[in-house]
Formats: C-alpha cells, structure tokens, sequence
C-alpha cells in the first residue's frame, strides 16, 4: 500500500482527531464508532474529539538498526505516548538526544514531513511528538 493512500485512509491520525463518548466521557484514538464502555448507550453519542496534543512518555523503543528500505539515520525512538485526555498515541520522538529521552518526559505533538518508507507504521504518522521545555 502506498503512502498516499494510507494517508487517504487516516485522516484521524494526520490530524490527532479521536472520538469521545458522550455517555461516559471517555476518550478514545483512533476514532471508534461504538464505546466498549457503554456498548449500545453510545450509539449517536460518539463525536469527534481533537486531542490537544500533549502527553507524557509511557514507553519507548529505540529503533538502532533500519530496515534495508529506510533511508533515514538511524537510531530514532518510537514512544507510546499517554494523551492529557487518558488514551495513547504511538510516535516518533524528534528534537531530543536519544541518551535524554525517558519515560515519564512531557512531549507534545508537532507537524514533521511524512517519511516514504519503513515498514514500523509508527513513522508514516504526520505528527511527532518533542519535549516540553
Ligand atoms: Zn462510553
């Protein structure tokens, strides 16, 4: 699948926008269509929720070694990012040494150039997450 359609087909991810139930007030991402919370009460009450961008560092992986296809440098570090709103993101860490990087650092969401290659889907995303100063 080409990159182009991938990003046809997650508009959600381009642009951090979730869903929120209006039943229960969880949010989720990606977008859901029904509440696993609140199951059939939540039909009608799902809206779109744009997440404001700003986490913490739950987890990270440093990718040391890129797939023969990648032509990007080597190491990056992929997070998982826990949202202020309470769900996660998957993303690319940029603007921070590697050695500085932890869990727990406050990140938020900014724009970055899609990268056309890899096979880790985490860096097709259109948003990346750096440090809060
Ligand atoms: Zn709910």
């Amino acid at each position: 699948m080409g990159v182009a359609r991938y990003w046809r087909e997650i508009p959600a991810r381009y642009s951090l926008i979730g869903s929120k139930c209006n039943v229960c007030g969880e949010i989720f991402f990606p977008p859901i269509k029904i509440c696993p919370n609140c199951r059939r009460k939540s039909i009608g009450n799902i809206k779109d929720y744009k997440l404001k961008g700003k986490g913490v560092v739950e987890s990270f992986t440093v990718i040391r070694t890129a797939p023969p296809e990648f032509e990007r440098n080597v190491p990056y570090a992929i997070a998982l990012i826990k949202m202020e709103e309470g769900c996660y993101v998957t993303g690319e860490i940029v603007d921070c040494e590697i050695d500085k990087i932890h869990i727990g650092m406050e990140v938020e969401a900014c724009f970055r150039r899609i990268q056309q290659d890899g096979s880790a889907g985490a860096i097709y995303y259109g948003y990346k997450f750096r440090k809060v100063d």
